[in-house]
């Protein structure tokens, strides 16, 4: 989280712009309410570049509800299309196989989600409902640095991303999305709202399953307010919006001056462990991601030792995934790209400590 927006979040916590209560304490069906959540949709929507025939849906369930609340609202029962690229896609695929044929098109687990698969190569199936693709896979530290044109490859399904942990991070060529999700909670605020920017034309085809309260639709018809929707998760990521439209580098403002920022924070990283013959990434270059860094010591009996001696210097949360293992440096928007030369400068010291 970005320190100025935590600090106005504390700031407001007791009285919200003179109006006796915290946010915490209003009705989401107030005035008060009803303008932080207003500002909060107009602000995303201009940060994000998002046109007109999009809705932005503020929900819960996560990442993972989405899993299952995508083809409970586009499958229609039928062929859902999955590109498998790492731990999150795999998780998406397993949960759609419950509402649909969820079928894999495409999968670069033989290399051990090191390269993303080749477009050229996926097996897209005519007429399928959706072709779901996670953008960023967290874990692995993979991410499109491109989005695939479906129609190219001779598919008319809408492209369903998950965009949980890059969102924000650079621009969105919504011309070939249908439907975008993400937990807020890398790049937004805090964990316990989910945001959907879904096409118009994709509502209104849920299951008879679909629980009302997922229904895009009826979440849509009611301004994201059917259901009380997760106020506090909403109002912090519009002080996180209102932060991001501010950003500045050069000529650059918002999503574009983050891009730019995360492009040499990312290369910085990057740049210093393929220097180095103590540390690797084991990711095909041309699909690294920007925001998460899984790297390896290549003696890992110094795993340990490098773990104490980044707590020692402040630098935290770096152990990799257990089932990739390792380490991993998560470089969301809100780092700056001191704390990336931290981590550097701590990594060179631990280096040269061990010969
Ligand atoms: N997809 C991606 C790409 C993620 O990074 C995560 C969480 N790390 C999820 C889905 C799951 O999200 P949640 O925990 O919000 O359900």
């Amino acid at each position: 989280m970005p320190e100025a927006v935590l600090r106005r979040a504390a700031a407001e916590m007791l009285d919200w712009h003179g109006s006796g209560m915290g946010v915490m304490e209003m009705s989401h069906r107030g005035k008060e309410f009803g303008a932080i959540a207003t500002k909060a949709e107009a602000d995303l929507r201009t940060l994000l570049a998002i046109p007109a025939n999009f809705h932005i849906l503020f929900m819960q369930g996560g990442g993972l509800g989405e899993n299952a609340i995508v083809p409970m609202n586009l499958s229609r029962g039928t062929i859902a299309d999955f590109v498998i690229t790492g731990s999150w896609s795999i998780k998406s695929q397993k949960e759609a196989q419950r509402y649909c044929d969820a079928r894999i098109v495409a999968s670069n687990a033989d290399g051990k989600h090191t390269r993303l698969p080749d477009p050229s190569t996926w097996q897209l199936t005519p007429g399928a409902s959706y072709v779901h693709l996670c953008t960023n896979e967290t874990i692995n530290g993979l991410e499109f640095q491109e989005l695939p044109d479906l129609a190219a490859l001779g598919s008319d399904a809408p492209l369903v991303i998950d965009f949980s942990s890059h969102v924000a991070s650079r621009a969105v060529d919504w011309r070939r999305v249908g439907l975008a999700f993400g937990g807020a909670q890398k790049n937004l605020g805090p964990a316990g709202l989910t945001i959907v920017v879904v096409r118009d034309d994709l509502l209104g085809r849920a299951l008879e399953i679909c629980p009302s309260a997922f229904n895009y639709k009826t979440v849509a018809d009611n301004q994201s307010m059917y259901n009380t929707p997760p106020t506090w998760g909403i109002y912090v990521a519009g002080l996180t919006f209102d932060w991001l439209l501010q950003q500045r580098e050069g000529e650059l403002t918002g999503v574009a001056a983050m891009e730019q920022r995360n492009i040499a924070k990312a290369a910085l990283l990057y740049g210093f462990i393929d220097g180095s013959a103590f540390y690797e990434n084991r990711i095909d270059p041309a699909c690294r991601s920007r925001m998460n860094v899984p790297f390896f010591l290549r003696d890992e009996r110094r795993n340990d030792a490098f773990l104490a001696g980044a707590r020692d210097a402040g630098l935290l949360q770096l152990k990799g995934h257990k089932s990739v293992g390792g380490m991993r440096a998560s470089i969301y928007n809100a780092m700056p790209i001191e704390g990336v030369q931290a981590l550097v400068a701590y990594m060179r010291e631990f280096e040269r400590s061990q010969a």
